[in-house]
């Protein structure tokens, strides 16, 4: 009786370690292509979820509206010129802001800030360091509502109060602006535009702000990237996120698009004024 337990005790773990074994040498083999293909779905449903619309769509909608407002609305520079900006949203903060100005500055390379008018209140310091390294400022609007929620005569006030406090802090006034979310219709476009702003949208999304690794914001740099393209990520957190990967990658970001012949450069440069 005991040696049948014994028996039927041996065969289970047999089978056990043979289903490992299997399970194993299935993930080794599979790994190399299947890690390929994940990474490039991985990026499209990022920005699906983060845009809450299909990839292709939110890209068409950004092209369109440069097509529809020329010289107002730009998501990229001339693509003659290895030229590439780095723009930083939603700042600036105590903290992540710090950590990416100290990277830029060791790395000597210039960056955008668009600039949330009540974070720039609680933060004027931070703000006075941006533009005494020497990077471009642009707005942002006052609390980062959403447009869809505002009408024009709203949006006009949340633009006008963020560059009061911006002129307040450091005695400039910006003419870029960039929308919540990137998203603004084309009502809101024209009173940006009669306000003296153009606004700047973005060719390289690294949904830096859900928490993306260093790793797949790397591959979504990489992926996306061409002459005169303009990345947009964020320095400050928000409600939930963490920039820890932003901070990991930036360094990097800058290292291989220079070793690809890329310069960094603001978007005023990148614009050509
Ligand atoms: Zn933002």
């Amino acid at each position: 009786m005991k040696n049948r337990y014994r028996l039927l005790l041996i065969s289970l773990l047999m089978i056990l370690l043979l289903d490992i074994t299997a399970c194993t040498r299935g993930q080794v083999m599979r790994e190399p292509n299947q890690r390929a293909k994940v990474q490039q779905i991985h990026y499209k449903e990022w920005l699906e979820a983060a845009n809450r619309m299909p990839y292709e769509e939110h890209r068409k909608h950004i092209q369109n509206m440069s097509q529809l407002f020329p010289g107002v609305v730009f998501y990229k520079g001339n693509p003659n010129k290895k030229w590439v900006a780095l723009t930083f949203d939603d700042g600036p903060d105590n903290y992540y802001t710090y950590k990416i100005l100290d990277i830029l500055h060791e790395k000597k390379a210039p960056a955008t800030f668009f600039i949330v008018g009540k974070e720039a209140k609680m933060f004027p310091e931070v703000l006075k360091r941006i533009v005494s390294e020497g990077h471009d400022i642009g707005n942002h609007t006052w609390d980062h509502m959403n447009f869809n929620s505002l009408n024009t005569s709203k949006v006009k006030q949340e633009i006008q109060k963020a560059e009061d406090e911006i002129q307040r802090i450091t005695g400039k006034r910006t003419d870029l602006f960039r929308p919540p979310y990137g998203i603004a219709t084309v009502e809101d476009i024209k009173e940006i535009h009669n306000l003296g702003y153009r606004v700047i949208d973005w060719s390289v999304d690294t949904v830096d702000w859900k928490g993306s690794s260093a790793r797949e914001i790397l591959t979504f740099v990489n992926q996306e990237v061409s002459p005169g393209g303009i990345i947009v990520q964020h320095c400050m957190a928000g409600k939930k996120g963490e920039l820890d990967g932003t901070v990991k990658a930036l360094p990097r970001i800058i290292d291989r698009l220079r070793a690809q012949g890329y310069e960094f450069v603001t978007v005023h440069t990148l614009l050509g004024s």
